[in-house]
């Protein structure tokens, strides 16, 4: 592909192409009014006014916006290019950048919106690489190159105050918040396996080492429903998840089923109708027992129609935990066996946030000797950690609520 393309480019290039009718597809004079030609910092890369043959053919390797100051273009080449141009134009507005003699490697357009940008569009053109940045605001753009060990960055940079000037984007990013819920506690032990393993001791513990993991991570801040051995009701918890704006709910259990072979890491997600199979419905059930009387508070609000929101909010909301719960799986599959290949749906009690995607995850089989023996050691604690703090990480990269600093592509980068 690289060769056909600097075949192209080197034919292309060889009829003069105005960089104002490159932009626009027009040279009329109300056009060209909507149109400012931009100079970058390094002003010498911009001056032929006409595209420059590409000697070798630079590719783009990389591209992304960031968010600090200023919301910042990321482009990574395989080398200079043979020029740059910046154009803005109106109506919607947006930034067009044109890298002469660049061709794509693979690079698809990705759904950005972030700080001004809300997204980035890229043409490949025979003589040059086209990205299009449709903007939030008005922005007053400079670049610079950089070298790079891959080649060469661009920093194009959309203008430092604009995004203060911008209603839009006027607060600073906040961190997505994890409530990670150990189950039982205090004068509920769980479940208790056969050398007595309590399930409220061994939750705690892989608990606490997950929060550990992930308090590690820019971002992300963690809210723990209890760190130590004490009793909360199960609407406790989901109300300490609320009132610290949790953004997800994780909940940590340790099977127990009456038949000893049963082993493995299960994950389950709310479900509003029946369960997805009767040992789904049993667990519920033996979940769900110490506190019989958790449910959502329908308050003043006339029950029908409180309860027609709730379920539209929730139904979306199980999508999410859904989504959330399969990342967790796929890694837990990599730590050890998984009781279901699926995330399994029952009603808990403490999944039914309607609006905080919530998972509960049965690490292991306390009931089942070999497994009680894993759930005591260190080693088998910290491992479920990293594989639930791989699979959180999954899905929010794909999932991080807007406005948080870990949903921006820079945490990404
Ligand atoms: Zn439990």
């Amino acid at each position: 592909m690289a060769v056909a393309g600097a075949a192209q480019l080197k034919k292309k290039s060889s009829k003069p192409c105005a960089r104002v009718q490159c932009a626009v597809g027009s040279s009329g004079s109300d056009r060209r009014q909507a149109l400012r030609l931009l100079t970058g910092a390094s002003a010498g890369l911009l001056l032929p006014p006409f595209a420059v043959v590409a000697s070798q053919g630079a590719r783009l390797l990389d591209y992304r916006v960031t968010q600090h100051d200023t919301t910042r273009l990321l482009v990574d080449l395989s080398q200079k290019p043979d020029d740059i141009a910046l154009f803005l134009l109106d109506d919607p507005s947006r930034l067009v950048i044109d890298l002469a003699g660049v061709t794509n490697s693979g690079q698809k357009p990705s759904h950005f919106a972030h700080g001004l940008v809300a997204s980035v569009r890229m043409g490949d053109h025979p003589d040059k690489l086209r990205l299009v940045v449709d903007l939030r605001a008005e922005v007053k753009p400079s670049y610079r190159v950089l070298t790079h060990h891959n080649g060469v960055r661009l920093h194009i940079d959309l203008g430092a105050n604009a995004l203060q000037a911008s209603t839009q984007r006027s607060s600073p990013l906040r961190d997505i918040v994890v409530a990670i819920d150990p189950g039982h506690g205090g004068k509920d032990p769980g479940a208790i396996g056969q050398r007595k393993t309590r399930e409220k001791d061994v939750t705690l513990k892989i608990g606490l080492e997950l929060a550990g993991l992930l308090s590690k991570i820019r971002g992300v801040r963690v809210v723990m429903t209890r760190n130590s051995d004490t009793y909360l009701g199960l609407r406790e918890r989901t109300k300490i998840a609320r009132s610290q704006g949790a953004d997800v709910f994780v909940s940590l259990h340790a099977d127990a089923f009456p038949r000893r072979e049963a082993r493995g890491s299960s994950v389950y997600a709310l479900s509003l109708k029946g369960a997805s199979s009767e040992a789904a419905r049993y667990l519920a059930e033996k979940e769900n027992s110490y506190d019989p009387l958790e449910g959502v508070d329908m308050g003043d609000m006339a029950a029908d129609l409180k309860r027609a929101l709730i379920e539209l909010s929730q139904s979306s909301t199980i999508a999410s935990s859904l989504d959330m719960g399969t990342r967790m799986l796929s890694n837990l599959s990599g730590i050890g066996a998984v009781h279901k290949p699926e995330v399994e749906q029952a009603n808990f009690a403490v999944l039914r946030s309607p609006d905080i995607p919530s998972v509960l995850v049965e690490t292991a089989f306390i009931s089942n000797l070999q497994e009680e023996k894993k759930l005591n050691s260190a080693r088998f604690q910290k491992q479920l950690a990293q594989a639930l703090r791989a699979g959180l990480l999954d899905y929010l990269q794909v999932r991080a609520p807007e406005g948080t600093w870990f949903g921006s592509s820079a945490a990404r980068g």
